[in-house]
């Protein structure tokens, strides 16, 4: 029988079913509408509040958490300490609220808390005990700790005395009902949490791990070269979740029918990640003009490499317009030909903007559990009509170096290439509101 779960918080006792958290005991199913108050309790690592960006960090979350919540109901956020208290409105569906939170970056675990009921006369805490009772009652654990964080200081009993009140009750309870269970203040198998704030008191037991990393929009902006593929785009949500703030550059080349180019799926995987960052601004260059152009000017073997120089440049312009600090692609280590460390090195010497390249060692399952999480695998699993398969060479160069690509290209006017593509771009930006992904603004439909 498993006693603890991978993320730390004890599993749930037989017979209650260990499937999703959302079918955990005390959390509503799909499509539940509570009519009392529910309560996220969400915690954050304490890494990046070191020395004085604990304010713009933080500061930084709780906007996120807002936006994020915006059109599910919150009615009130408050942040006690170390770790953020969200109560949802009236009435407010939980399940909407907790897929949000979960997506919120620099979350690290996240909990739904149980109010109890407050009494000031209470002073055995028996509504307090009976809530920390149902809360624990269906996890699995040999051990157990109870800790207490109190906030509103009106409240009749301090935390040195919350704890071992209700702990006892457990304690009781459980060896009553025959559980082998003993306190371990030091490494409790499950810790029952309790916060006792002006406004609730609230119990908790079962931790949700988030999505970890920094906080949106805290480190920067970066330009994604973002393909229809899996790769880019989960290459652009590693970086987001380390805090930067990501614009897109797609390039593209028109499919055999009109309609059939890879805009609209680089236009959706861009809205499926605006909203871990809010706002995104994408890039529409086409591409296989210029693709011809390398196609009759260079040497066969160089052309995928040539391919991917020019779109560097191209979106270097694009970059500094926009601020950022860097290019991201989706370069994984030996995927493609174009990708061994020589070719990398011969296409990245075209850049002079750092080009980070987050998948660089990861292997593609990994590069798709995390397309699944974020959800942009559906996207990029649908056929389209990509711009780099044309005119593929039959045997592409392997360990191209620098030098080789630069005399290539000195028989092609890149400089011209490169104002081509810039010119010839559309521009569309989107923005997140009130749980929608909205198209705001485009500069010159991408007529694709
Ligand atoms: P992905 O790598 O996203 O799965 P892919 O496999 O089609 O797409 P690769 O051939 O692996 O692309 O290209 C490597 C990287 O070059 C991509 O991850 C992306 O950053 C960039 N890239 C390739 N094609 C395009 C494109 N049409 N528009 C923008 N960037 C591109
Ligand atoms: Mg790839």
């Amino acid at each position: 029988m498993r006693v603890g779960s991978a993320d730390g918080s004890p599993a749930v006792r037989p017979p209650v079913p260990p499937l999703l958290y959302l079918s955990f005991q005390g959390v509503p199913a799909r499509g539940d509408v509570s009519t009392s108050k529910r309560h996220i309790v969400v915690h954050y690592h304490e890494l990046w509040l070191k020395g004085g960006n604990r304010r713009f960090f933080l500061g930084k979350l709780l906007k996120a958490l807002r936006k994020s919540l915006e059109d599910v109901g919150l009615a009130k956020l408050h942040c006690p300490g170390d770790r953020i208290l969200i109560e949802l409105a009236e009435g407010a569906p939980i399940e909407p609220a907790m897929d949000r939170v979960s997506r919120v970056l620099g979350v690290a675990y996240f909990a739904v808390a149980r109010e109890a009921p407050r009494d000031d006369t209470d002073l055995e805490l028996q509504g307090l005990c009976r809530a920390a009772w149902e809360e624990v009652e269906p996890l699995e654990f040999r051990s157990f700790a109870v800790r207490a964080k109190r906030s509103d200081k009106a409240f009749p009993r301090r935390t040195s005395e919350i704890e071992p009140i209700v702990g006892r009750f457990l304690l009781d309870r459980l060896r009553d009902a025959g559980r082998d269970v003993r306190v371990n203040l030091d490494e409790p198998e499950m810790t029952c949490r309790i916060e006792v704030t002006p406004r609730s008191v609230l119990v908790y037991a079962r931790k949700i791990p988030g999505a970890g990393g920094m906080p949106a929009n805290t480190a920067g902006r970066l330009m994604c070269l973002l393909s229809g593929g899996f790769d880019s785009a989960v290459a652009a949500y590693k970086m987001m979740r380390r805090g930067a703030h990501v614009s897109f550059v797609h390039f593209w080349g028109g499919g055999a029918q009109p309609g059939e180019s890879s805009v609209h799926v680089a236009r959706a995987l861009v809205r499926k990640l605006v909203p871990y960052q809010f706002t995104a601004t994408l890039f529409l260059v086409p591409f296989e003009p210029l693709q011809r152009e390398i196609v009759n000017g260079a040497s066969e073997e160089f052309r995928v490499l040539l391919y991917r120089r020019l779109m560097l440049r191209i979106a270097e312009k694009f970059a500094r317009r926009d601020h950022s600090l860097g290019l991201i692609s989706g370069d994984s280590l030996g995927q493609v030909a174009s990708q061994t460390l020589h070719n990398m090195a011969a296409v990245g010497a075209a850049a002079e903007y750092p080009l980070y390249r987050p998948l660089v060692g990861d292997d593609k399952e990994q590069i798709m559990a995390l397309a699944r999480r974020i959800g942009t695998y559906e996207i990029s699993a649908e056929p389209f009509h990509d711009c780099c398969p044309l005119f593929l060479p039959r045997a592409p160069a392997l360990h191209a170096y620098p030098a080789d690509l630069d005399r290539a290209e000195s028989a092609l006017d890149i400089a011209e290439f490169v104002r081509r593509g810039v010119e010839a771009a559309a521009k569309e930006r989107f923005h997140f509101l009130e749980g929608r992904v909205e198209q705001v603004e485009s500069f010159r439909a991408a007529t694709a």
